[in-house]
């Protein structure tokens, strides 16, 4: 069975309250009928509750961009996996390269949050990508591999169900410039063979590989093209209606 293409859109430390609702609002008129493909937004925290109001008997589902493992207690700023799923999110974004590079996410707190998220039957939209210097260097898969083998650490076939990839080369987020889908799809192929080492077949086959970084209506479809690239995690194009809607139709492109 083919895999649900899935495309995201990661809204960052972007939209008040207000704003979310109405670009959501926006959101489901124009996308609305399309089918063949799943859709999720991660608004900032402030604005899940009333995201998940308006998206109330819609397909299109919420997502946070992080969480805190603990279920609770002394841990000033953070949010659980519980109180996420109180408001409604069925998706976590976790890892993602903005964390790692300013608020010192590691390998091993990526795996922390993961296995947190996974105990509460949240989805996890797990990032992972090198940055320019790493790929200059010829580091890119073993950087990947990295990420993968501490992402992943513990986690077995079943918990692999609820797990999206999502390969975002840092030097690609937010700077217009895109892999080219041949360079992508390189990316991609390997993340699958390594699950497939890790795990079997099976597994590898059955899971979602986004890719992120300066995704726009414009390149999504070539991208989507490749037989190992199964949906976009979209930042700046996703805070537009028109822009993000789209990307989700890009069958129509
Ligand atoms: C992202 O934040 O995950 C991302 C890919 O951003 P952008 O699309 O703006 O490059």
């Amino acid at each position: 069975m083919g895999r649900l293409p899935f495309i995201a859109g990661n809204w960052k430390m972007n939209k008040t309250v207000r704003e979310a609702v109405d670009l959501v609002r926006e959101l489901k008129a124009a996308i609305s009928g399309v089918k063949g493909v799943e859709v999720a937004v991660a608004p900032p925290f402030t604005a899940l509750y009333a995201v998940h109001e308006e998206l109330e008997g819609s397909p299109i589902c919420l997502a946070a961009q992080n969480l805190f493992w603990e279920e609770k207690g002394a841990f000033t700023g953070e949010v659980s996996p519980v109180m996420l799923k109180e408001v409604g999110c069925l998706y976590i974004i976790i890892g993602h390269s903005e964390r790692r590079q300013f608020f010192g996410e590691t390998d091993e707190t990526v795996n922390r949050r993961i296995k947190a998220a996974l105990a509460q039957s949240l989805k996890v939209i797990f990032c992972i990508g090198e940055t320019l210097k790493e790929r200059e260097e010829g580091k890119t898969f073993s950087v990947m591999e990295r990420q993968m083998e501490g992402g992943l650490k513990g986690l077995g076939d079943q918990e692999m169900r609820n797990i999206v990839i999502a390969y975002e080369p840092v030097w690609a987020i937010g700077t217009g410039k895109t892999a080219t889908p041949e360079q992508a799809e390189e990316a991609h192929r390997f993340i699958r063979g390594k699950l497939e080492r890790i795990y079997s077949r099976e597994v590898s086959e059955g899971i979602r590989i986004q890719y992120g970084g300066s995704v726009t209506p414009e390149n999504v479809k070539g991208l989507m093209n490749q037989p190992n690239i199964d949906g976009a995690l979209v930042g700046g194009a996703s805070l537009k209606a028109e822009s993000f809607s789209k990307i989700v139709r890009f069958k129509e492109l």
